[in-house]
């Protein structure tokens, strides 16, 4: 009894909820840093995982711990990333439904890492045959591929992922990865043509011109030093195509001033240079029976050639998607069953925060919406289910923030869209005003004018702030309304030139039948509210796991443990909470079967066999463990333990 209460004060306690005073944030924060120091870094609230980055290879993923965590009971083992994903896999089988994973936490927390093990734990796990295994190495050479496009270094990860990621792998009956399917959300595409001071642009253009063969740069017409690219080196300021300069011409028009890149970016785009050079330097003014073409000056030039930077590169990361999925299309149209995994930007705050940031903490409240529905919904419903009452914990629902940015007609993301439709006229500050003046009262929205004496301390007049549940978030209006008015999109001329290209993928990511330039496109926001509710519904037509993954220093550091920084996490993970959730009726719950099998040696009558229903066997279990009558209650098929310690007390005679 001693040891093992002695090992328990070294390495703390594998779940949350069996923690004693597990109201306090401290005594939260006492246990994960006691493991994270044991090198122990995962931990559960119930099924949920947390997960703490250790910064430093832990040798715990090995085939052989793969083969230990197959197929064992989920508290079985200590707790590990292994066993969520088996406990999801086995629970797909054997209930024959579909489940998602949803990883979530700041940048350099650890959500890719996490997904990367659990994709490489099915690829061992499942049942393989030629052609599954064709389908296996697929999903998880899919990885790469994405990460090199996708992922750059940042000041907070030198792996960041620069876009939200969901994929389905699919299953037959047997439990075969037949098949998959990924969804890519806001790729960060300003990143092509500015990247912050340390930051870099995506991993690719390193990769091509550091690593890419001589044959391939020859072709491309590069040379193979990064300094030579102003889109890779520059802090402000495809690589040709960052390299077009342009100069005034005596009426003070811009015209290409390096005609040789002008030619490699023409060559390789495969469209004539004369072309391309009149669409990044006029704009088409559609008269009644006639074209006039308006130039324009060098600093709206640069402007439509960042534009169009970003147009290409973000719609070939959608053809390579596009590719990807085809690749791992199911061939078999045969009930299948599938485990979705949610690699999403968790929330940011940066000293300036513009629309990236906006989109981010928006979605990030859309999760925690849906945490909160299914969490709370799927707790209800399981007592409903199991007969037991029970009594509802407070919690803050964040559904009041979610309203003010999407609602329909007075929500933030509906005000800027109503900007949008008067270019020229709405700034800024007639953005600002006109929120001002629809959502002033909103008790989530503060602006300079609206705020108290000490809010306006803090508050430019240029700026609003968002409170979140995760925390306030203060956002730059220009750098918002100018990513809204100006939309990020090239104009519908420069889109025609581009479906002049000979280079098949350009072509077929610039199809001809759009922009209708008579209909207004959607704004960048809108398309980016209607995939989160196309999201949301995917989630929501499916069981949820959930891994939390937390970010111990801010230095990339292993072994360091900073307090403050881990505290706040824990908050806006909203860790607290969901254990109140756990804790408020019954910490604990098991189906008969498999208390009684965990615990039966504790009992004569029930070892080594019980004759009767396990239900019964549990009766004549407890009985003989003492257990008092307000301590637990029967369900249907399970038994509801209210408080952990008594399951405690039993789990330590266990091991006694
Ligand atoms: P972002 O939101 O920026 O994409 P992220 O949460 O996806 O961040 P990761 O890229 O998964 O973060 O992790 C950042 C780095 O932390 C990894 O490159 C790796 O060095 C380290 N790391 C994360 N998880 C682990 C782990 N389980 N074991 C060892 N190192 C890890
Ligand atoms: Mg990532």
């Amino acid at each position: 009894m001693e040891a093992s209460l002695t090992a328990r004060d070294r390495v703390g306690i594998q779940d949350f909820v069996l923690l004693d005073a597990y109201t306090s944030e401290s005594a939260f924060l006492d246990n994960l840093r006691k493991r994270f120091h044991e090198n122990l870094i995962y931990t559960y609230i119930g099924t949920l995982l947390v997960s703490v980055n250790p910064y430093k290879d832990l040798d715990i993923y090995s085939k052989k711990q793969m083969d230990t965590y197959m197929g064992v009971n989920f508290f079985e083992l200590p707790p590990h990333i292994y066993a969520l994903a088996d406990n999801v896999f086995r629970t797909m089988l054997s209930e024959f439904n579909n489940h998602f994973i949803l990883i979530s936490g700041e940048s350099g927390a650890g959500k890719t890492e996490a997904s990367k093990k659990i994709l490489q734990f099915y690829a061992v796990s499942c049942p393989s045959t030629r052609l599954l295994n064709n389908i296996r190495d697929r999903l998880l050479l899919s990885n790469p591929v994405l990460e090199a496009f996708g992922n750059a270094k940042t000041l907070k990860n030198d792996n960041s992922s620069r876009f939200g990621k969901y994929m389905d792998i699919e299953f037959d009956h047997r439990g075969g990865a037949v098949g998959g399917h990924i969804l890519s959300y806001l790729l960060e595409k300003s990143r092509v043509v500015h990247q912050n001071h340390g930051e870099r642009n995506f991993h690719i253009f390193y990769q091509l011109v550091e690593g890419g063969e001589e044959e391939l740069l020859r072709w491309l017409g590069l040379e193979r030093n990064c300094k030579n690219y102003r889109y890779l080196v520059l802090q402000r300021d495809v690589l040709h195509l960052g390299n077009l300069k342009f100069e005034a011409d005596a009426r003070g028009y811009a015209t290409v001033k390096n005609n040789q890149e002008m030619q490699w970016v023409s060559k390789l785009l495969g469209i004539p240079g004369q072309v391309l050079q009149q669409g990044l330097t006029h704009r088409k003014i559609e008269a009644k029976t006639e074209e006039v073409f308006s130039p324009f000056s060098v600093e709206h030039a640069v402007y439509a050639r960042d534009a169009l930077a970003k147009a290409i590169y973000g719609r070939t990361f959608n053809w390579l998607v596009n590719k990807i999925n085809e690749s791992l299309a199911n061939q078999d149209s045969s009930r299948k069953t599938v485990i979705g995994l949610l690699d999403i930007y968790g929330f940011e705050v940066f000293s300036v925060n513009s629309f990236e940031q906006f989109c981010i903490n928006y979605c990030n409240e859309k999760l925690q919406q849906l945490f909160i529905q299914l969490t709370l919904k799927s707790e209800q419903e399981e007592y409903e289910l199991e007969g037991i009452e029970w009594e509802p914990v407070p919690y803050f629902n964040n559904k009041i923030i979610c309203d003010l940015v999407e609602e329909k007609f007075r929500g933030i993301i509906s005000l800027l869209d109503e900007e949008c439709l008067r270019p020229g006229e709405a700034t800024d500050l007639t953005f600002l005003e006109k929120m001002e003046e629809k959502i002033g009262g909103h008790p989530h929205f503060v602006t300079h004018k609206l705020g108290d004496k000490n809010t306006r301390k803090t508050l430019e007049r240029g700026d609003f702030r968002l409170l979140h549940y995760a925390g306030e978030v203060t956002y730059c209006v220009i750098s918002i309304s100018t990513a809204f008015l100006t939309n990020n999109c090239i104009s519908s001329a420069l889109h025609k030139v581009m479906q002049h290209s000979k280079n098949g993928i350009i072509k077929h990511c610039f199809p001809s039948s759009e922009p209708d330039t008579k209909k207004r496109p959607e704004t960048v926001v809108t398309q980016f509210k209607n995939s989160l509710v196309g999201l949301t519904e995917i989630l929501m037509s499916k069981e949820p796991w959930y891994v939390r993954c937390i970010k111990p220093n801010e230095a990339k550091q292993p072994a360091r443990f900073d307090d403050v920084l881990v505290r706040h996490q824990v908050k806006y993970l909203g860790l607290m909470e969901h254990l109140r959730v756990r804790r408020a009726g019954f910490a604990y719950r098991r189906k008969y079967e498999i208390f009684l099998q965990r615990y039966k040696a504790l009992c004569p009558d029930t070892w080594p066999n019980w004759k009767g229903t396990p239900a019964e066997g549990v009766r004549c279990l407890i009985k003989h463990l003492g257990y008092k009558t307000d301590e637990y209650k029967f369900g249907r098929t399970k038994i509801f333990i209210r408080h952990p310690r008594t399951l405690f007390a039993t789990e330590d005679a266990f091991q006694v």
